[in-house]
């Protein structure tokens, strides 16, 4: 915890860039923060997101005490129960009777004291983690083409490369700081590297990309077997590594020319222009510095893990790996998710990147001295909630996680909670979809108070330091783990009082045995007998006192006990950790996703992440600096598709699939491929209880990696038309109505409730005053008209706006920002109070339209007006003339966007 003043450096919890950012806290108890310029991950840069951290600190929403069947507990009872419950559990029916559901969010020390407890005491390996849903595909597609789950290459890689191809990433929004690098990079460089960005939707990623293929959903393996065809037949391998580094070539080569053997064969699978596509093969081809990054849109699929070996395969092909500027690299959604890799924080890893073979199930046992292992792998995610939906999982205990929100068929997810007989929720938040079904919830530290390390993408440990006392009761989930092992009769095993013991544990069972980094074999020769070559080494860090832990400066692994420093890039010279050393091109056939649209749902549903938000919102939703970019969920729909479907800008519409069904906000926008819609996945019950996207998503899963097909679900977009719509701003908080719609929005100086109705209300005055109530001194301006169904009422107390209601039977409603700026002033002037009802500013006042630059607060409506009256053409005159896009930086795309539109 920092002293006032002190400047103590941690990461960024949100995407796995993993930012370092400094913090300091001043005399009224606030945090500033700011980008670490030593970290280097972003070398001082933060997002919208990572800028925010300070305001989402507040306790307003926290879970701070133990909790049994809705009572407050005391730690010690709501100890004695969780051990009380898992032991019955354990008795009665067995280890795989019991599961943890963990999270990316997690730190590598809580996550390794959860693997440990379940795999090497319970004897079962039904722990999985959300990072199921991330990135899971490409943990399979490397262990099949490296033999170890292993990211070759680091970041600087994206600058130093000649060509970035992005597939299936929105970069620009969901690792900003990554994107920016490679901007920066490219006005360094002289415009390298160029730019591909390879998805079905025109995103904020391609405003700054030389080409866009906008390819169609799925057709990605198509693209890249192609490709490969393509490298093979232009003579673009590099013979000599094929040679002596990676097997398989020809078995993928005859797969890959079998479902894309020429172009045009390519065009009519991904719906791509075949001058397109040959450029594109052209380009990748004599680039000798190509990096390949992908994402979501490649992992997210039923077969994930093929569309991941089809880019590998090209890298493999041509020797572009672990040398400098070149090389495949996924980029992984949450701050830890490759830390919960490095511990087996995945249902079908054992710890420390080794699987269930019979050997490394001895190996571990030994290192822990544990009584009970584990020896096959248990369930992953999806498969893990059908095993409670079944009856068979009877105590499942979730950790920092929202999987009612995340999941997809998530409705089915929450009917299998509720029938679960043993529930426990760890958690900082006190209301969530998931929290709600908790019969004993525990109070989890979160970002601030938390300490222990985390990975990034470029497999760089960093520390996530505290520089907040605990509030309430909560405490760190290694601890409460812990404290439920000392009872179930563990405690030999779990002696921690501190997170440096973890980590040090965690350090030596990766270097245990382990002969990776001792002196190699020719290629080809194998590795001998004795041990086990595993690529996850940090036994350099094994001995750390716990000063030298508090004082851990970011490091990249491998780290053997030998190295002083961590490798930058593996593979540059093979020593793959495979039995024979050399890597793997894996054979990809046809595929498609799993279910196709149909005239019942005619429209591909992609779900994904927006700029502003993260996860199921419980930090980014508590600021308006975040909520003011895009506060309510939406489907954003081709305008061709949407005049078909009945469905107009602004209106409401139901997207129903077979799965499920969801209430949103209509968005219409060419950059949407006619026949593809897309969905944001952040809301949840709390906020919005019919805006869980998740809800009408399949459940099927790549069936190696066990991920979700988000990407992918046929879905039907119809007009939902209520009675009445409206929208509420109030001061403070209110217990919001139960209509039909609702989306809670958190606004600088007021709550706003979106909201619609099917049941007519047959007294409007009333029904305000009993939302947001009454007071004698109140004064109230109301206008409202029966016979049209429109009322508009506001209450004033001492000149200050308390509240407004704004009610039409359609969504033509006045805009909300100039209203929800009233809320500011000490008392409204006269010129506002006659406006007040119109809802919207008089002569000489401004609505500056909704939230582009969340740093400055700059909307659209300044923007285009200053962009059209200045003349305005580049970001750089608009954040010298706004300031807009001149902090993060995550608004520039849409500033570019608002420029080419004039
Ligand atoms: S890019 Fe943004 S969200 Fe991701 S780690 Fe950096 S500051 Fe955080």
């Amino acid at each position: 915890m920092s002293s006032m003043g002190e400047a103590i450096r941690t990461t960024c919890p949100y995407c796995g860039v993993g930012c370092g950012v400094k913090v300091t806290v001043d005399a009224d108890g606030q945090a500033q923060v700011a980008g670490d310029e030593s970290h280097p991950a972003n070398y001082g840069r933060l997002c919208s997101k990572g800028a925010a951290l300070g305001e989402t600190l507040s306790l307003d929403d926290r879970l701070l005490y133990p909790e049994i069947a809705g009572r407050r507990a005391t730690w010690d009872e709501a100890l004695d129960a969780v051990a009380a419950g898992l032991r019955r559990v354990l008795t009665e029916y067995g280890p795989d009777a019991v599961a943890f559901y963990v999270s990316g969010q997690l730190l590598t020390e809580d996550y390794y004291v959860a693997n440990k407890l379940m795999k090497g005491c319970f004897g079962s390996a039904n722990i999985d983690t959300n990072s199921r849903l991330c990135m899971s595909s490409s943990v399979a597609g490397h262990q099949r083409a490296f033999g170890s789950d292993t990211v070759p290459g680091c970041y600087e890689d994206l600058e130093e490369a000649d060509l970035v191809v992005l597939v299936g990433s929105n970069l620009a929004w969901c690792h900003p700081v990554l994107y920016q690098r490679i901007l920066a990079a490219r006005e360094r460089r002289g415009g390298k590297p160029k730019l591909v960005v390879i998805d079905p939707r025109r995103t904020a990623t391609c405003e700054a990309a030389e080409t866009h293929l906008p390819l169609k959903p799925g057709s990605d393996t198509a693209l890249f077997n192609g490709l490969l065809v393509h490298l093979y037949q232009q003579d673009r391998l590099n013979p000599e590594f094929l040679d002596q580094q990676v097997a398989g070539f020809w078995a993928a080569y005859q797969a890959a020319k079998a479902v894309a053997p020429n172009v045009p064969t390519v065009a009519v699978k991904t719906g791509l222009p075949e001058s397109a596509i040959a450029e594109f093969y052209g380009l990748w081809g004599r680039t000798r510095k190509v990096v390949t990054v992908y994402s979501q849109g490649v992992n997210q699929s039923s077969y994930g893990s093929d569309k991941v070996n089809a880019i590998i395969n090209c890298h493999l092909a041509t020797g572009r790996i672990g040398q400098p500027g070149m090389g495949p690299f996924s980029v992984t959604g949450q701050p830890n998710a490759m830390g919960g890799r490095e511990v087996g924080g995945l249902a079908n890893q054992l710890a420390a990147h080794m699987d269930f073979a019979p050997e490394a199930v001895e190996r571990v046992q030994r290192f822990w001295q544990a009584p009970a292992m584990a020896t096959r792998p248990g369930l992953k995610a999806v498969e893990l909630f059908q095993a409670v939906a079944d009856g068979n999982i009877k105590a499942l205990w979730i950790m920092g996680t929202n999987p009612l929100v995340s999941l997809p068929d998530a409705d089915a997810a929450r009917d299998a909670l509720r029938r679960c007989p043993l529930v426990i929720v760890s958690d900082a938040v006190a209301d969530t979809d998931t929290v709600r079904l908790a019969q004993i919830k525990l109070p989890a530290l979160t970002w601030g108070e938390k300490d222990g390390t985390v990975t990034n993408s470029e497999r760089r440990i960093s520390r996530q330091r505290a520089f907040l006392p605990p509030p309430g009761e909560a405490q760190p989930d290694w601890w409460a783990m812990t404290q439920v092992a000392r009872r179930l009769g563990f405690g030999a095993l779990f002696p921690y009082e501190s997170p440096a013991a973890i980590f040090r544990e965690h350090a030596a069972l990766s270097g245990f045995e382990n002969t990776a980094y001792l002196p190699r074999p020719p290629a080809g020769e194998g590795w001998g007998e004795g041990g086990s070559r595993r690529d996850f080494d940090l036994s350099a860090l094994a001995d750390l006192t716990d000063d030298g832990y508090d004082a851990l400066q970011p490091v990249q692994w491998p780290l053997p006990r030998s190295a002083t420093t961590g490798a930058a890039r593996l593979f540059g010279e093979g020593g793959f950790f495979t039995a024979d050393g050399r890597a793997k091109c894996v054979a990809v056939g046809e595929r498609t996703p799993a279910y196709a649209v149909d005239d019942s749902f005619p429209l591909m549903l992609n779900s994904g992440r927006i700029r502003d938000q993260w996860h199921t919102m419980t930090r980014t939703g508590k600021t308006a600096r975040l909520t003011g970019h895009i506060p309510e969920p939406y489907v954003e729909i081709h305008p061709v598709d949407a005049l078909a479907c009945g469905v107009s800008e602004n209106a409401l519409a139901r997207v129903h699939s077979r799965w499920g069904e969801v209430i949103v906000r209509v968005r219409t926008s060419a950059d949407q491929q006619p026949g593809c819609v897309f969905a944001p996945m952040h809301w949840g019950s709390p906020l919005a209880p019919r805006g869980r996207v998740n809800a009408a998503v399949n459940p099927v899963v790549d069936p190696l990696s066990g991920q979700p097909e988000l990407k992918h679900t046929p879905v039907r977009v119809q007009a939902y038309r209520p009675s009445w719509h409206g929208f509420l701003l109030c001061r403070e908080a209110i217990e919001p109505p139960s209509v039909a719609y609702r989306v809670s929005v958190r606004e600088r100086a007021c709550w706003r409730y979106e909201l619609a109705g099917e049941a007519l209300i047959d007294n409007w005055p009333d029904w305000a005053r009993t939302l947001f109530g009454d007071d004698p001194g109140w004064e109230w301006l109301e206008f409202a008209d029966a016979g049209t169904g429109r009322y508009r009422g506001a209450a004033l107390a001492e000149g200050r706006l308390h509240a407004c209601l704004f009610v039409a039977p359609s969504h033509e409603l006045p805009p909300r920002g100039w209203l929800a700026g009233l809320f500011t002033p000490a008392e409204l002037g006269p010129v506002e109070r006659a406006c007040l009802l119109a809802g919207r500013p008089g002569q000489g006042q401004r609505d500056g339209g909704r939230i582009v630059c969340a740093c400055f607060g700059v909307g659209l409506n300044t923007l285009t007006t200053a962009i059209r009256d200045q003349g305005l053409t580049t970001p750089e005159a608009i954040g010298a003339t706004l300031k807009a896009g001149s902090n993060c930086g995550s608004c520039i795309p849409e500033l570019r966007q608002l420029i080419a539109q004039g």
